[in-house]
């Protein structure tokens, strides 16, 4: 039973938990009142008719006293019994009206008699027979006189019955008004977590794999500072769920575009290694002198793709360098780098005239130097493919603020605004066409500035139309390496 109760007690709703609580409360502060108010009132009613009692047997005392008769005012269905008592016997003389005595004057007797040997007034309730309840008082005359008077309580019982009724009426339509009051109340006051239950329950039916954005906000007002305070950190909590989604949403996006512009980019080396491989087979039957420049194409776009993977696993293993960064950090001189790679470039891009800003003589580092000369030779290169033959470049280094800069600087046509940003993206090009046709994957930048970051440094673009320049900034603290 108390099991069930406690069930049906826990299927409650809280308005209505609550409510059935003030329910309780509300009945034990009645009952409460309501004894204390009709135990007053009883004892307060009881004294009066002690006291009533009192006054009409002094008047009555002085007239059985003078004239030997009952003289004064009599109430209504009051008794009155004069005894004569000698030697502990009670005789009781004729009344004046019979009408002053009860059938059964038992009690009055057995009262006279107490009275006889005490000192002062004997009260006492009895109930007599055929007349209901009533409160006695004895009091002594003159010696060997005494006087017995009742009077009915059935007057007080029913006061204090009407009185309890009145209670019960009164209480029983308050604790309805209140607990249909209260309940009504509570019910506004705790709509605000309905609804954001109902929030809640939306978010649930919305498919998050459709867009990442939650369309769902609660926004209805009031409720009190608490329910604004949940309603917020429940706003809050949307927003950084919301947050999270469209990151990671953009990650997915990222890397579905990257692995079609990866397949893309692998696609046209490959076609043109299939294509000459038919050519080759060709030309081995049909034309033999043709034979050696297949061969050598062949070669020349299967080492086109080796490079275009070398820079995807490099980037690949470059975004995983939380778990293992792929550098290999030596103490090394960036100047000497920085000669090694503008030796190379003369070498290599005659056509272009290079000058080697004079600086610092040294600028020894904490640095992976194979990495940081992949990252001058890129910047290098792209200073010669995407300028017009005879355009200078410059290269210079400078320690500045606790860090070192090299800024590789040419005067070619530059990188419009819009792009100079977008030009580190893996795969993107400024003029998608020529660039491929100058051998170019796009995958250049992106590898360099992967590498300057995991050397802890920053690699910016100024592009105007007449030059651009790429400054690479190095940090010289050591500790900017993640890898010791
Ligand atoms: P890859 O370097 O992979 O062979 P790429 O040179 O085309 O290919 P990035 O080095 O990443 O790729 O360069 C991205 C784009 O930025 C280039 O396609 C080119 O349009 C533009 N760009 C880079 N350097 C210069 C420069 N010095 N002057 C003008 N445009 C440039
Ligand atoms: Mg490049």
């Amino acid at each position: 039973m108390i099991a069930r109760l406690r069930r049906a007690y826990r299927a409650m709703r809280l308005g209505t938990r609550l409510a059935l609580g003030l329910a309780v409360l509300s009945l034990t502060v009645f009952a409460v009142v309501g004894t204390a108010l009709t135990t007053y009132m009883r004892d307060y009613l009881a004294a009066q008719l002690d006291t009533q009692l009192a006054h009409g047997q002094i008047a009555q005392s002085k007239s059985i006293a003078d004239h030997g008769t009952l003289g004064g005012k009599k109430y209504y269905s009051w008794f009155y019994a004069v005894y004569d008592v000698t030697d502990g016997r009670a005789v009781l003389r004729t009344p004046e009206d019979p009408a002053d005595l009860p059938d059964d004057v038992g009690d009055f007797t057995a009262l006279a008699r107490a009275q006889a040997g005490a000192h002062r007034e004997v009260l006492r309730t009895a109930h007599l027979r055929g007349e209901g309840e009533y409160r006695l008082r004895a009091c002594e005359v003159e010696p060997g006189v005494v006087l017995v008077s009742a009077a009915p309580l059935d007057g007080i019982e029913d006061t204090v019955g009407r009185l309890i009724t009145l209670q019960a009426v009164t209480f029983g339509l308050a604790l309805v008004a209140l607990v249909a009051l209260g309940r009504g109340m509570l019910r506004r006051g705790l709509r605000p977590l309905s609804d954001m239950a109902h929030t809640a329950r939306d978010i649930t039916s919305h498919d998050l794999t459709d867009s990442a954005r939650l369309p769902v906000r609660h926004d209805r007002r009031g409720g009190g500072p608490e329910v604004e305070e949940l309603r917020t950190a429940f706003n809050t909590m949307l927003e950084h769920i919301d947050d999270s989604l469209a990151v990671r949403a953009e990650a997915e996006r990222r890397l579905r575009r990257f692995v079609a512009d990866a397949s893309h980019e692998l696609r046209t080396p490959l076609m043109s290694v299939r294509g000459y491989a038919d050519l080759f087979q060709y030309a081995a039957a049909n034309a033999p002198e043709e034979r050696e420049r297949h061969l050598a194409r062949l070669r020349a776009e299967a080492a086109r793709m080796g490079v275009l993977l070398d820079d995807l696993l490099l980037l690949a293993r470059l975004d995983a360098a939380d778990v293992e960064t792929p550098l290999r950090p030596v103490r090394a001189d960036l100047v000497e780098l920085v000669g090694q790679a503008a030796d190379a470039f003369r070498a290599t891009r005659p056509g272009h005239p290079l000058t080697v800003v004079p600086g610092p003589r040294s600028v020894p580092l904490r640095l992976d130097p194979q990495r940081i000369r992949q990252v001058l030779d890129n910047l290098l290169t792209n200073a010669a493919v995407h300028t017009p033959p005879g355009t200078p470049v410059s290269v210079a280094v400078s320690v500045a603020d606790g860090a070192a800069r090299v800024s590789v600087t040419d005067a070619g046509p530059g990188i419009p605004p819009a792009d100079a940003e977008r030009v580190f993206d893996r795969f993107y090009r400024v003029d998608k066409a020529r660039s491929r046709d100058r051998g170019g994957s796009g995958l250049g930048l992106a590898v360099a500035r992967s590498l300057v970051e995991a050397h802890g440094g920053r690699i910016t673009v100024s592009g105007q139309p007449g030059g651009t320049r790429f400054t690479v900034t190095l940090p010289t603290t050591a500790q900017a390496l993640t890898n010791p």
